[in-house]
């Protein structure tokens, strides 16, 4: 037998997306908890994300009249993500727990105090499958006010959404931040954003938004309820009698501590996206260089629950983010993304060989995926986002505001490649310039009737929803005809890996032979998602991520 330091009744490693939720319910069930965290932040890159979620069927979509229902979500799910041999949690019964408990995970929030509402309109990312939901399934927090967390102001992880002099913007708000030069509707709400500011900074709140709302509220609510948190407490190993796993190893201040649970274990320690070996081992196309996820991703705790038998689950798979890099990006900082660059008018992305090859619309995760498949057959990573004059003075670009002067860097480095003739751009990147000229006069064609026969570009409500708002008659076609012309390469950057150990409907950790390891549940990115090897929706990793720990916590207080 094991003897520990301390004892709890359950130990959460890490403070991802499903920790606090978790914890929250064993605190109403009046166990004690622990929440030992590596570094010296809270909330994980759930906290840096966006913090949205996807809870199909959610309470707020019945309240705004928006129809969803189990059986619809469920003909969505199975429709996209089937059962697929190679996704082996992507089962019918996780599918199943996922739709049932996500809703309930969600009023079990609200009754803790959690703030959160839907955005008014996310389409799905397959909005056009059977069952696929046009207004969307996303829910996220309301601006949080970062004061409330008294001394835990400063070890919160800041959300990539800020903005300057955090002010409390939806993300619906920002969306409309670049056309600020075109609409008034943008402006007015610009001005009505600063009125929010100029208020709570007399009303002494400081707001935060998107993962740092979600993560902050949750903090807040966890520390209210008595749940400990230990941060700078990295587990390195789980301690098992008999079988059965009853607590961690963790190491703090250089010291070896043993920390006993009762209950069980909950791994929601994060994927491997900043672990190089595990990367090349399982992602060989993917890079650590091209991620968002924090430098701490680095998946020891996947490797240790492989190490103690736990089944791999989808370790190839990560969420891709159509990623560029500019140079000069310091470390850390976002990297700037794509995705709605090139589904926007007057941009197509091209194959190294000059030819476009998928629908630019779509979820970052079907892009990067066929950036990779492409990859298989010629050159495609990276590929070239090739856009002309109308869309620089209409649209950002890596980060930088339409309309606005670029860095001189990025031309004297050659990041963007700028000609006054389709064959000259066609020079800058290497491509045939007869090829480069077809593929452009094609697409050109397909705007003008309107129509994409390729690849359907602006025929989902999604893809038009990530498109321009006041184009017309397409919000996502527009000809590349204006010169001088751009191209920017683009690689399948990710926010995060998307695959880990095979846990089943109870969140409990599954060996090769469908054994259960018992005491160790786990969720998030250290599992294989439940939805296999597809993205249904914005949310789709944070939203499981919280309602596999409410599971978790269902079962290990005996209420499952
Ligand atoms: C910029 C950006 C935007 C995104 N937006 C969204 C979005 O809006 N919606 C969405 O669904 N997804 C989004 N994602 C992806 C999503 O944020 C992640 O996939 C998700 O947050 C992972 O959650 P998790 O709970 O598995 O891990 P995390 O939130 O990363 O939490 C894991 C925690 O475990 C800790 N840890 C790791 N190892 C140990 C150890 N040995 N001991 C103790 N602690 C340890 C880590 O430090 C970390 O704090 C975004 C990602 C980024 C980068």
């Amino acid at each position: 037998m094991t003897n520990y330091d301390e004892q709890y009744d359950f130990i959460i490693v890490g403070s991802g997306a499903g920790s606090m939720v978790a914890a929250l319910y064993l605190r109403s069930k009046g166990r004690s908890v622990v929440i030992l965290e590596k570094t010296d932040l809270v909330g994980g890159t759930t906290a840096r994300s966006g913090g949205v979620m996807w809870i199909p069927n959610n309470l707020f979509m019945a309240r705004d009249g928006v129809q969803d229902s189990y059986e619809q979500a469920r003909t969505y799910l199975d429709t996209l993500t089937g059962d697929q041999a190679d996704a082996p949690a992507a089962t019918p019964e996780r599918r199943h727990a996922f739709l049932t408990e996500g809703p309930k995970m969600l009023e079990f929030l609200l009754a803790q105090g959690i703030e959160l509402d839907r955005p008014k309109y996310w389409p799905d990312y397959h909005d056009e499958l059977p069952g696929g939901s046009v207004p969307g399934r996303t829910v996220v927090a309301k601006p949080f006010n970062i004061n409330a967390l008294g001394e835990w102001k400063g070890r919160l992880r800041p959300s990539f959404l800020a903005l300057p002099g955090n002010l409390p913007a939806a993300l619906e708000e920002m969306k409309l931040l670049p056309l600020m030069r075109r609409s008034w509707k943008a402006r007015w709400m610009l001005l009505r954003l600063l009125g929010r500011g100029v208020l709570a900074r007399l009303t002494g709140k400081e707001y935060v938004v998107g993962g740092a709302a979600l993560q902050g509220r949750m903090v807040k609510a966890c520390l209210d309820a008595g749940v400990e948190f230990r941060t700078e407490t990295a587990v390195a190993g789980l301690l098992i009698d008999d079988g059965r796993v009853t607590g961690v190893e963790a190491m703090r201040d250089g010291e070896a501590l043993r920390v006993g649970a009762g209950l069980g274990v909950l791994m929601n320690s994060g994927g491997f996206a900043r672990n190089e070996a595990m990367r090349e081992r399982y992602q060989p196309l993917a890079s650590t260089a091209w991620s968002n996820a924090p430098e701490s991703d680095t998946g020891e705790m996947i490797e240790e629950m492989l190490r103690q038998g736990a089944a791999p689950a989808q370790l190839g798979e990560f969420v891709g983010y159509q990623a560029t890099l500019p140079p000069g990006l310091e470390p850390g900082k976002l990297i700037p993304g794509v995705q709605g660059m090139t589904a926007s008018p007057h941009a197509i992305l091209v194959d190294g060989t000059g030819v476009r090859y998928m629908n630019e619309g779509g979820s970052y995760v079907a892009y990067c995926q066929g950036m990779q498949a492409r990859h298989a057959e010629v050159p495609a990573i990276p590929s070239w986002a090739v856009f002309d004059e109308q869309y620089m003075g209409k649209y950002m670009l890596a980060g930088t505001m339409p309309g606005t002067p670029k860095p001189q860097n990025w031309y004297d480095e050659g990041y963007l490649k700028k000609a006054n003739s389709i064959e000259g751009l066609a020079a800058l990147i290497a491509v045939d310039p007869q090829v480069l000229r077809a593929t452009i006069e094609r697409f050109n064609g397909f705007v003008a009737r309107g129509r994409d026969d390729d690849f359907q570009r602006g025929e989902r409500a999604y893809d038009n929803w990530l498109g321009d708002p006041l184009h017309e008659p397409s919000r996502t076609l527009g000809a590349i005809e204006k010169a001088p012309y751009y191209a920017i390469e683009v690689v399948p950057g990710d926010v995060g890996t998307f695959g880990g150990v095979l846990t089943d409907e109870h969140a409990r950790v599954v060996r090769e032979d469908g054994s259960v390891i018992d005491g160790l549940y786990a969720t998030g990115v250290a599992t294989g998602s439940v939805m296999g090897r597809c993205y249904p929706g914005a949310g789709c990793s944070i939203g499981p991520g919280f309602t596999f720990g409410y599971i978790a916590a269902l079962h290990a207080a005996d209420a499952l």
